[in-house]
């Protein structure tokens, strides 16, 4: 037929892209293949959009489905479709021009990506001419959905294309490729099956190749969610997650506005993290209409939702975007952040259900909650929300949210109050929780070393401060008045001179250990407690620095502490007073007590010289 034929020149801009095309090495080729089958895809929606409105008569009973066949000896592969196919006109703008909006600046930036790094134009989707990385000559055979006669459109990816009539086509498209000495590969089935199921498994429509199909699962995100089954989400769960288990909460949710989203995330039940395995990949993939466009996507949610599983898609982003400008590109962090907090919303809404099954993902997944507040201050608020501590008010082992707390602060109470400790009995044998049970305020108890980093992060909730109990300014509303006349029968305070002095000769003892010793006002039982001032390293950051094993951090040289002591309590008065007759041994008892509260303030102390002095008191007391 070629007698018939036209012979027609590129478009200047499309010679250009097929210039860098072709002229090009590649390392990602198999794209080519992505881009056809999506091309096909596409079709085969438009049909089924059409005869949803237009009723079209010709043809109409031919299946849907994209037929991929391959000849290993003549080194051709053919995809076929029953979409809806080409008039002459249409095969001439669309395979002869470039309708990318700003083509110009495209073709600019796909021949930088060229020069720099080849393997960059395979991401750079350039639709159907990224066919000529592969081929040596495209042969296009289409017939349009109205019936009308069929063409061929024909090139060797040189300047020009033929377009000729071609009878005996039915509707639908069929791309044949006569592949390049270097690209026999795609001549072959397990190749071809290979990259179907990599990119195109969830393509709704049956994938065959050479008559097998080969995709298995279907977009099942686009589908109604009352038509879909528990076993088909947990199916799609184990494909898209790689996982044999179940997932622990699933997210199916439909956005028309402001983004066309359709999205199905995962939560799994296991950190494999937290396993020793690593730092995982992220485990959301992006698609558009059903197309792959970035597996493993690191721009759809933030970095520290990498435990979550799932697809995104979106028909409001370009299919040809590459994954370089995803990162950048306006409407992706759009997408972001309405997906980051509706997900985050979704986990409120779990935990208001089934607030067991909350516990069990927080104790499991809470520390990417807090890698979130630490590392993502645009979601911080959604994020609080969902934090979880123990409580003086929780039973042991029990966690409670940064809400219920503020849901029960006392009249005349503005902050939120917090102690971190290794665990539970710790904290409440420790002297920072008495004045707290003294008053009868509820103190949360943070048990990891990151948890005071958070805190500080966050700064506050509900518009309450949230306050470190060992903070050397802390004030805290006056006690009850029940506590107070209870305070009547209380241990005699040391006199304010003697307080003065006692101080400052402790402080001269303990010299650079301590910024200062002051009397407390707030201590009830303990003799002594370490504080933290304000502009120096907290006791918290101290401990996450010797968690890391910092070396400097060894022994208190982390930042300057004041130390307060109780002017009521009786070891306190008895050292007070046995420093008039035995100055050196008071000593050894003042620096005992600073040990001791440096301990109870979870920080590392000089065990040796603890243990000599520790001796040389039980020697004195032993002989007494
Ligand atoms: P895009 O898919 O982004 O539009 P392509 O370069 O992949 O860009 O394809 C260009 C156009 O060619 C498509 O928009 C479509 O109109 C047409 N086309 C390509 N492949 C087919 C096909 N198999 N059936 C019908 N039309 C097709
Ligand atoms: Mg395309």
């Amino acid at each position: 037929m070629s007698s018939q034929g036209e012979t027609k020149q590129f478009q200047s801009e499309t010679r250009k892209v097929l210039d860098i095309v072709i002229n090009s090495l590649y390392t990602e080729r198999d794209i080519f293949v992505r881009e056809l089958v999506s091309n096909a895809a596409d079709a085969m929606e438009k049909f089924r959009h059409l005869s949803l409105t237009e009723k079209p008569e010709f043809d109409a009973h031919v299946p849907l489905e994209i037929n991929i066949d391959c000849d290993d000896k003549k080194h051709t592969l053919t995809i076929t479709d029953t979409g809806i196919g080409m008039t002459a006109e249409e095969l001439e703008t669309n395979l002869g021009t470039i309708a990318h909006s700003g083509s110009g600046k495209f073709i600019e930036e796909l021949a930088e990506a060229a020069k720099k790094d080849v393997s960059l134009i395979g991401q750079f989707g350039v639709g159907f001419y990224a066919s000529f990385m592969a081929a040596k000559k495209v042969t296009v055979q289409t017939r349009s959905w109205d019936g009308d006669d069929g063409h061929e459109w024909e090139s060797d990816g040189g300047g020009t294309y033929t377009i000729s009539p071609c009878d005996g086509l039915h509707r639908g498209t069929k791309i044949i490729i006569e592949l390049k000495d270097d690209a026999e590969e795609y001549g072959q089935k397990f190749t071809l099956e290979r990259i179907i199921k990599q990119y195109s498994t969830f393509i709704p429509f049956p994938v065959k190749v050479e008559g097998k199909k080969v995709n298995t699962v279907e977009a099942i995100w686009t589908r109604t969610k009352n038509e879909i089954t528990d076993e088909e989400y947990t199916e799609f769960y184990k494909f898209v997650g790689n996982a044999f288990d179940e997932p622990l909460y699933r997210l199916h949710f439909t956005a028309d506005a402001p983004l066309a989203i359709n999205a199905l995330l995962f939560t799994p039940k296991e950190n494999f993290e937290s396993m020793g395995m690593g730092r995982m990949d992220p485990g959301v993939n992006l698609y558009c209409q059903k197309v792959l466009i970035d597996q493993h996507s690191e721009n759809i949610l933030p970095e520290w939702l990498r435990f979550v599983k799932g697809v995104v898609d979106s028909e409001d982003l370009p299919l040809n975007i590459s994954r370089q400008s995803l990162q950048d590109n306006a409407l992706v962090m759009k997408l972001r952040r309405v997906i980051t907090k509706r997900f985050l919303k979704s986990l409120a809404e779990e935990a208001k259900k089934d607030n067991d099954t909350y516990l069990t993902f927080w104790k499991t997944f809470g520390i990417f909650l807090k890698e979130g507040v630490t590392s993502d201050f645009e979601f911080q608020k959604e994020l609080a929300k969902l934090l979880r501590f123990e409580s003086s008010a929780s039973e042991d082992g029990k966690m409670i949210s940064l809400q219920e707390y503020v849901d029960r602060m006392k009249e005349g109470q503005d902050k939120i109050y917090y102690i971190n400790g290794p665990n539970r009995a710790a904290i409440e044998s420790g002297p920072y929780t008495e004045m707290f049970k003294k008053r009868d305020i509820e103190i949360l108890y943070t048990l990891e070393p990151i948890d005071d980093f958070v805190l500080s992060h966050l700064g506050e909730y509900d518009e309450k401060k949230l306050v470190s109990a060992d903070r050397s300014d802390l004030t805290l509303p006056d006690a009850p008045k029940d506590a107070e006349d209870k305070d009547e029968d209380k241990e005699e305070s040391l006199g304010d001179a003697v307080q003065q002095s006692l101080c400052k000769w402790m402080k001269e003892v303990l010299g650079e250990k301590v910024k200062e010793v002051k009397s407390s006002t707030r201590l009830v039982d303990s003799p002594a407690m370490i504080v933290n001032v304000d502009g120096h390293m907290t006791s918290s950051m101290e401990r996450i620095m010797q968690a890391q094993g910092a070396p400097e951090m060894q022994m208190g040289m982390g930042g300057k502490k004041d130390m307060e002591i109780n002017p009521a309590n009786s070891l306190i008065k008895k050292m007070a007073d046995l420093r008039t007759r035995d100055e050196d041994f008071a000593g050894d008892i003042a620096r005992q007590i600073y040990d001791n509260a440096m301990i109870q303030a979870g920080l590392v102390i000089d065990p040796q010289e603890m243990v000599n002095r520790n001796y040389r008191i039980l020697e004195r007391v032993a002989g007494e």
